[in-house]
């Protein structure tokens, strides 16, 4: 028998958590659980009705693979389990839910004044129950036939082997889940678990059972091949939020100030290290002068000009030449400007005698050491990504900066028929010219970090496989294209799973284009795990997947403060249908009249490349629903700039 399910019981009531002998619900469950060899209920807790301390209890379960929460699910004011428990799941478990009502309806139509909620949270199912022990007991016997398979589902445990033998053909669900009785023998019918009744899972809808985020085995032929995806489909958010928690910022590297420095960001603060200016600089061309003198005509003592290293102290009652930024003469400590002068007597080309015209005040026009920036002065901050304000850093002696390394990014094509573009014969019928590996190094590039080109791969598994691990090598980060579908040449996702050990974050997106957008990682040993982003091969499927994903968590990984896309609304010029998925629609966005404008580039397919052309936004359209089916003109929708406002 395998180990038995970890349980936390929770007990949530205002009284009971004053005096825990009123608490018969909790023993009850306990007792329950206690019956079979199933369960080891390893905590056990009393909470008053209060969301903090009831969402403190859940979270420091975590590594529990069941909650059991009993009280707080009715109408009274201080009920508020189901609030605590809802914003702490990943994934809902309605139909678990409507078990437990619909076991107690049938017993009493009051049982509807419950509110109860069921979920996951990462690898913890949580179940909460009413507070009356007879609604426990209710609610536990309909429970706890499904609950076995379902946990195994959640923890992965005996999943693999259930799904191979359905491919095999046919499995008794009964055998691996507790006292059902169904028979199911597709692979839509994992997970019904109950009753006999023919399960008819929609597959694009997260959660549901067969999809166990693994793809079928390589050795699979083809007729026996999945005919749903195993990969449960997940919003956009989600996704992009899985990616963010994988994407770690690289390590710190020492990068010298020069023209390739734009793009990093600071890995410490940098201070001045020389003040600037170094020296007391003139503001103007003119003459040094002692302000005390005033008016008059004076003798011309010496010059200093901008490039002169030093020059003598001034002589009081005299003045000096001095050009813009040069040094000012000791003793002086004013300059007026020649505009302000008169030559009064000559000799040859040299002037001997000037009126100054006009009175001064001390230190007119003259920049003191350090005026600009002194030493010590912070001129970058931790965290500032460098634009080409980098010429502060150069005007302080600054010569080399600690920066975090920007990934370097492999660019892989795959495909039977797909031929590099520079291909000179004519193409056969079925070949197609590689457009997403250069589209794709061009968007990294130009997104200033290093793209790799790793050319084009068959789709044979040893040739990818050995691809993968040559590339995994030599990259931070591995983009490729095509072969995540459900063709029977897509190995893209099994290889990385079975022969790779990646772990596959997501394998389909809910959005269009790119649902089958994949998010895998490499592990490292104690390095960091390289991410892979398989991207689905039609074009524009990849370019916006690659906009949409890749690039927060390049930025991301460089250092940046706010890697996300910013989210702009702009007014579209036109009527737009919406999709049954969350689309993102290439616009041309332009301003005019003070507003930012959008139309669309045309026909949307995921293949038509020429949807790009001129695009500069992907507007992030909601799905169609049964009120909304279209966006009228001028109305706001957000939209995520991949280009320039400016032609
Ligand atoms: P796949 O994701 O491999 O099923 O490919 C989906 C579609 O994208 C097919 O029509 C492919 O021919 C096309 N495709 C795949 N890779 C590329 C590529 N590198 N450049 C252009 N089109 C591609
Ligand atoms: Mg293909």
């Amino acid at each position: 028998m395998s180990e038995p399910y970890t349980v936390g019981i929770l007990t949530v009531s205002d009284t009971a958590s004053v005096d825990s002998s009123v608490d018969k619900s909790g023993p009850l469950i306990k007792s329950i659980l206690s019956d079979t060899q199933k369960y080891s209920v390893s905590q056990q807790t009393i909470v008053n009705d209060e969301i903090h301390a009831i969402q403190n209890t859940i979270t420091s379960w975590s590594e529990l693979n069941l909650i059991i929460i009993t009280g707080g699910t009715g109408f009274s004011p201080r009920d508020v389990t189901p609030e605590a428990v809802k914003p702490l799941l990943t994934k809902e478990t309605p139909g678990i839910t409507h078990l437990l009502l619909s076991s107690s309806i049938a017993i009493t139509p009051f049982a509807a004044l419950s509110r109860p909620i069921t979920g996951i949270r990462n690898k913890t199912m949580i179940i909460t129950l009413p507070g009356s022990p007879k609604a426990c007991q209710e609610n536990m016997d309909a429970v706890l036939k499904v609950l076995p398979h379902a946990l195994d589902l959640l923890l992965d445990r005996s999943v693999k082997k259930f799904h191979t033998k359905i491919q095999q053909g046919g499995v008794d669900v009964s055998s691996g889940a507790a006292g059902t009785n169904g028979t199911h023998g597709t692979n839509d019918a994992i997970g019904g678990g109950g009753g006999g009744h023919t399960c008819t899972h929609k597959h694009d809808v997260e959660g549901d059972a067969s999809q166990t985020g693994q793809s079928a085995s390589l050795d699979t032929p083809v007729a026996r091949r999945l005919r749903a995806s195993p990969y449960p489909l997940i919003h956009v958010d989600k996704a992009l939020k899985i990616v963010a928690e994988q994407a770690k910022v690289l390590n710190v590297i020492n990068v010298p100030v020069s023209q390739f420095l734009p793009g990093y960001v600071l890995a410490e603060n940098v201070v001045a290290i020389e003040p600037v200016p170094g020296y007391r600089a003139s503001v103007v061309d003119g003459y040094a002068i002692h302000f005390e003198d005033g008016p008059g005509v004076y003798q011309v003592e010496s010059i200093s000009l901008a490039q002169q290293a030093s020059c003598q102290p001034l002589t009081r009652g005299k003045i000096a030449r001095v050009a813009t930024g040069g040094m000012v003469p000791e003793g002086a400590n004013a300059v007026i400007m020649v505009e302000d002068t008169k030559l009064v007597r000559e000799q040859g080309n040299e002037e001997l005698e000037v009126e100054i015209l006009v009175s001064s005040v001390e230190n007119q026009n003259i920049r003191g050491v350090g005026s600009d920036c002194p030493v010590g002065q912070l001129v970058g901050r931790r965290g500032q990504r460098i634009g080409t304000e980098l010429g502060t850093l150069a005007s302080v002696g600054v010569r080399h900066v600690k920066a975090y390394r920007k990934p370097r990014v492999g660019i892989l094509s795959s495909g039977n028929e797909v031929l590099d573009h520079m291909h000179t014969d004519e193409l056969k019928p079925g070949q197609i010219r590689d457009t997403n590996r250069i589209t794709l190094l061009a968007a990294v590039a130009a997104s200033g970090f290093e793209a790799v080109d790793l050319g084009i791969v068959d789709d044979d598994v040893d040739e990818i496989f050995e691809r993968l691990e040559e590339a995994v090598a030599k990259v931070d980060v591995l983009i490729t294209t095509g072969g995540v579908s459900m063709g029977e040449a897509d190995f893209m996702k099994p290889i990385l799973e079975q022969k790779m050990q990646a772990t596959i974050h997501f394998g389909r997106v809910l959005m269009k284009p790119g649902k089958p957008t994949t998010f895998a990682t490499i592990p490292q040993g104690k390095r960091a795990s390289k991410l892979v982003f398989a991207l689905p091969g039609n074009p524009v499927s990849a370019t916006v997947a690659f906009h949409l994903f890749v690039l927060p968590a390049l930025r991301r990984m460089a250092g940046w403060e706010k890697p996300e896309h910013a989210l702009i609304p702009v007014k579209i010029q036109h009527d737009i249908a919406l999709d049954t998925r969350p689309e993102y629609h290439r616009v041309f966005v332009h301003i005019e009249n003070g507003n930012l404008m959008a139309s669309s580039t045309g026909n949307q397919q995921s293949s038509r490349l020429m949807s790009m052309v001129e695009a500069n936004g992907l507007l992030q359209l909601p799905m169609r629903t049964p009120d909304i089916a279209v966006l009228s003109k001028g109305i706001s929708v957000p939209c995520i700039l991949i280009g320039s406002l400016t032609k």
